[in-house]
């Protein structure tokens, strides 16, 4: 099943071409008083809101993808975990590039020795949100990733059951900014974790360790690869974080990177495609002023913003 959230927070039945507008299934959810949990209550109650949605898809109105604006899948994660250089390849060229590596030896130690890192959880947005060039004079990459979304509760799990706490999958953007600080400030700006177009539900992705994975800016291809490249995989590095922390539904594993990171700047368009679940497409613009104008990206600030709606989540450059 794919699941996706799109345009005011209206929950989506994705099939073929068309999204059936299932919102009525978040009527199973319990309702909370403050202090709310703190877990996504659409990804604990999965399977009810699944059912539900399946039960109500049949009559529900059909929209076509291409248009509604699709926001994240996961609306309240927790934890948005990451791994750092998971794929050899990407490894080799983060030690060969200085203005990746950044002189800092933290950012070229292996998987195993560097672990894994957080990235701000307020940095999340969906596809149709955007990215939003926070520092327009430093170097900012695409980074195309496999994302696993956590389904239940799961503290200290061995490798071999890992799988089991899967709710689904996504496809990831880590949007990062190079230089010599530590990752979980570089990659957690506003809007530099992309998660979409929907989840795919863990039942149809039986094995996350053989999938093609690729990403295009502007039409040209940058990033392709296959996630049997993975240092660690998926189960791997559910057994390494679990040991550190419990994890909770809704938490989002971002599995790391293939070799071909390269820049973006306003006005890009990406696309990225994870085999199995889906391609999304995200723009890329830079900061505007509350006055509208643009003083660093002039047109492109323009023309980006006028295409763009403003719901609040997008940061407005002081
Ligand atoms: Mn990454």
């Amino acid at each position: 099943m794919r699941l996706c959230r799109f345009d005011e927070g209206r929950l989506g039945l994705v099939d073929g071409a068309e999204v059936r507008d299932v919102t009525a299934a978040l009527d199973v959810l319990p309702s909370y008083r403050y202090p709310f949990p703190p877990y996504d209550v659409l990804i604990a109650h999965l399977p009810q809101v699944a059912a539900r949605a399946r039960s109500l898809a049949g009559a529900a109105p059909a929209l076509p993808l291409t248009g509604v604006r699709l926001l994240s899948p996961v609306a309240n994660a927790g934890k948005i975990i990451a791994a750092p250089v998971n794929y050899r390849e990407h490894l080799d060229e983060v030690k060969s590039d200085a203005q990746i590596h950044a002189n800092n030896p933290a950012h070229t130690l292996t998987i195993q020795k560097a672990g894994v890192f957080l990235k701000a959880s307020s940095s999340l947005v969906g596809p149709g949100q955007g990215v939003v060039i926070r520092k327009p004079e430093r170097r900012t990459d695409h980074e195309v990733e496999l994302a696993a979304v956590i389904g239940r509760t799961a503290s200290h799990v061995p490798a071999a059951q890992a799988l089991e706490y899967v709710a689904g999958y996504t496809v990831g953007l880590d949007i990062s900014i190079r230089g010599s600080e530590d990752r979980s400030l570089r990659k957690s700006a506003d809007t530099y974790t992309v998660l979409g177009p929907w989840l795919v539900t863990a039942d149809e992705i039986p094995n996350p360790g053989t999938l093609d994975l690729q990403i295009t800016v502007n039409g040209e291809l940058r990033q392709k690869s296959n996630t049997r490249y993975m240092i660690l995989g998926v189960p791997e590095l559910i057994e390494m974080a679990s040991s550190f922390y419990t994890l909770h539904p809704g938490d989002v594993i971002l599995t790391g990177t293939p070799e071909g990171v390269s820049p973006i700047e306003p006005g890009d368009r990406i696309v990225a495609t994870v085999e199995r679940i889906g391609t999304m497409e995200v723009g890329v613009r830079a900061a505007v002023t509350v006055s509208g104008s643009d003083p660093v990206r002039g047109e492109h600030g323009k023309r980006n913003r006028d295409c763009c709606v403003d719901d609040g989540t997008v940061p407005r450059a002081a």
